[in-house]
């Protein structure tokens, strides 16, 4: 969601705060602004509604010199998107400016407070009740005040402080919503992810909830502790990703190039889960991990959007593969319905960026009931990696369109690895069978290869169908969680409407949409359930709808039965909802491009959902 930069040091700040705001931008905004501060302690705010563009073409106008400065690209939760309401915020007397991330759940009790002190409020933000409040508790120290207002405050925050008097600093503290530090020469930063930094820097300090840091030009940051004001040594870590990582590489889109990066993905997946010996390992899964997992009576996968089908998908692997009893829940249903789980469970949370709200709020409920917490988690040293008991990274690489495609891919490939290695720890396979079956998987990055060769087909169809606003997808077993995701992948970008649905509950209601006019993407590769869908197919068939079927190469069955086939090379059954969504994104991204849409950042969607 909102992306938070801070800059101290000798380069000019507004270029630095305007880049790494660029390097956020894929979180999704409706505003953004930047404030500085010059030697003789006066503030400059330059905000405005809209794009970054629009701030820039202000910044061009009226330039600003400084050396230290925040920005924010806000995503709003109170107030409408406006030029008043973007941040930074200015408190009553220009003392305080602030930029927040996150929810101050008592703002209006505060507000009204405050006002009977004569505090005046210029917009409808919540954020502007955190400016007064620190100015009114400050008194020289910006930490002390920070310190003193955020006792005032419920509700989850990162906030990023400069006081007008203390010219030299950046304070910022937080409560569940990201922030880190980046440490750089003689010049340091601060951000809500670790894209706005990979430009200037590798090495960063992740900040826990309650802790309040400090940063200036030339000095290590310095990191207290909230709530005893005390002094915390924290290590700082690397980052395992470069910026060329993280730009376009001469793709018109973000979305595009994450789609041809599958292969590799799968590549760096396989290196860093497999050994020589072809054996399983997570080097995230320690020695009580393994005894948990060799116990447990259940395993829990819990998420949300995309990594929600991920863990419908892991749940059916690990029970076909491990014999465990699995349940996949999304997480704000999880975390509100009382879960019932004890110390002989284990919960496991899949997101890509680690921060998502609900999910991190569904870890610490599975943590609060004893239960064991691993998470699948793409960015490394993130709050939901930080905080579970065990961690298995994907090896994704950073991903910036908005619409998860190879986070969702290396989601799916770890799981199956996961399974099989459940498998092996509970005796289910030999280790010969888990042999064959990772010999198996090196052969999906040929197939995706061989899927992404079709991509002008695939662009072919998107160009006939997409003025269409209604689409069914419909899938089994593996599949169906691809149905799912097809459809989510699709309204996301397109903003048509699209549903998934088991295949077999096609009878009992979305049957009554299927006309000459409405297109119905069939999942239906080899599979255990391959008859039972030609028979939903026949049935669409009947009743005139256009049929867009994703099977096996050379089925020529479906062929003859579909207006649309896209190909996917033959694989095992629990492999195939690796290739099958492939096609999927790319039909997806083709008809989102016909439509003219804003593919990396769909309107109203946020990359990481960072509020509940
Ligand atoms: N709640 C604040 C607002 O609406 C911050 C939103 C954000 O995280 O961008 O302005």
């Amino acid at each position: 969601m909102c992306g938070i930069v801070g800059y101290v040091g000798s380069r000019e700040a507004v270029p630095v705060l305007m880049n790494g705001l660029k390097h956020l931008e894929y979180r999704g905004y409706d505003s953004a602004g930047i404030a500085c501060l010059n030697g003789n302690r006066n503030f400059f705010i330059r905000k405005e509604k809209g794009k970054l563009s629009v701030l820039q073409n202000v910044l061009k106008s009226i330039p600003i010199t400084s050396h230290i400065g925040i920005g924010h690209t806000r995503w709003a939760t109170h107030g409408e998107p406006s030029q008043i309401n973007a941040h930074p915020h200015l408190s009553h007397h220009g003392d305080i400016v602030v930029v927040h991330n996150g929810i101050i759940e008592n703002y209006s009790e505060l507000r009204q407070e405050l006002k009977r002190h004569g505090y005046r409020f210029h917009s409808d933000t919540d954020t502007e009740v955190a400016a007064h409040l620190i100015e009114a508790c400050y008194k020289g120290d910006l930490a002390q005040a920070i310190q003193k207002a955020v006792k005032r405050i419920r509700g989850f925050f990162a906030f990023v402080v400069m006081a007008r008097k203390e010219p030299d600093r950046i304070v910022a503290v937080k409560r569940s919503n990201p922030l880190l530090v980046g440490v750089g020469k003689s010049e340091n930063f601060i951000a809500s992810d670790v894209s706005a930094l990979l430009p200037y820097t590798d090495r960063v300090i992740y900040i826990d909830d309650d802790e309040l840091v400090q940063i200036k030009a030339g000095e290590p940051p310095s990191i207290f502790d909230l709530k005893t004001g005390r002094v915390k040594k924290k290590p700082v870590s690397k980052i395992p990703w470069n910026i060329e990582q993280a730009n376009k590489g001469g793709y018109p889109h973000f979305m595009l190039k994450e789609i041809f990066e599958q292969p590799e993905v799968i590549s760096r997946t396989l290196k860093a889960c497999v050994n020589l010996k072809k054996e399983i390992n997570f080097e995230g899964l320690n020695g009580r991990a393994k005894t948990r997992l060799k116990k447990t009576r259940k395993i829990f996968f819990v998420s949300c959007g995309t990594a929600y089908h991920a863990g419908l998908c892991g749940r059916r692997m690990v029970e076909e593969y491990a014999r465990i009893p699995t349940d996949a829940q999304v997480s704000s249903e999880f975390r509100y319905g009382d879960p019932v789980l004890s110390s002989e469970d284990v919960v496991i949370f899949i997101s890509q960026s680690g921060e998502t709200a609900d999910t991190l709020a569904a870890l610490r409920e599975a943590k609060r009931k004893k239960a064991f917490t691993i998470s699948i988690v793409n960015v490394v040293g993130s709050s939901i990696a930080r905080e579970s008991d065990a961690v298995i990274y994907t090896y994704a690489g950073p991903e910036i369109g908005v619409a998860s495609t190879k986070a969702y891919v290396a989601q799916l490939l770890t799981l199956a690895l996961f399974s099989f290695y459940l498998g092996r720890l509970r005796q289910q396979l030999s280790g010969l069978e888990v042999k064959q079956l990772v010999l198996e998987a090196w052969h999906i990055r040929a197939g995706i290869d061989a899927i992404l060769d079709g991509t002008k087909s695939i662009k072919a169809v998107a160009k006939k169908l997409y003025r269409k606003n209604s689409f069914l997808y419909l899938g089994r077993g593996y599949n169906f969680p691809t149905a799912l995701e097809g459809a989510l992948k699709l309204k996301e970008i397109t903003y048509a409407h699209a549903h998934g649905y088991a295949a077999g509950e096609m009878k009992h209601g979305p049957i009554a949409l299927i006309d000459s006019s409405q297109p119905v993407v069939c999942l239906v590769p080899e599979s255990k359930t391959y008859d039972k869908m030609l028979s939903n197919m026949e049935e669409i068939k009947a009743r005139k709808g256009i049929i867009i079927s994703i099977a096996t190469k050379g089925d020529r069955l479906v062929r003859k039965m579909s207006q649309y086939v896209f190909p996917v090379p033959k694989c095992r059954e629990i492999y195939s909802s690796i290739l099958t969504v492939i096609p999927l994104q790319l039909f997806a991204y083709y008809a989102a491009v016909f439509n003219g849409r804003d593919v990396d950042q769909p309107r109203n969607l946020a990359k990481s959902v960072t509020v509940e």
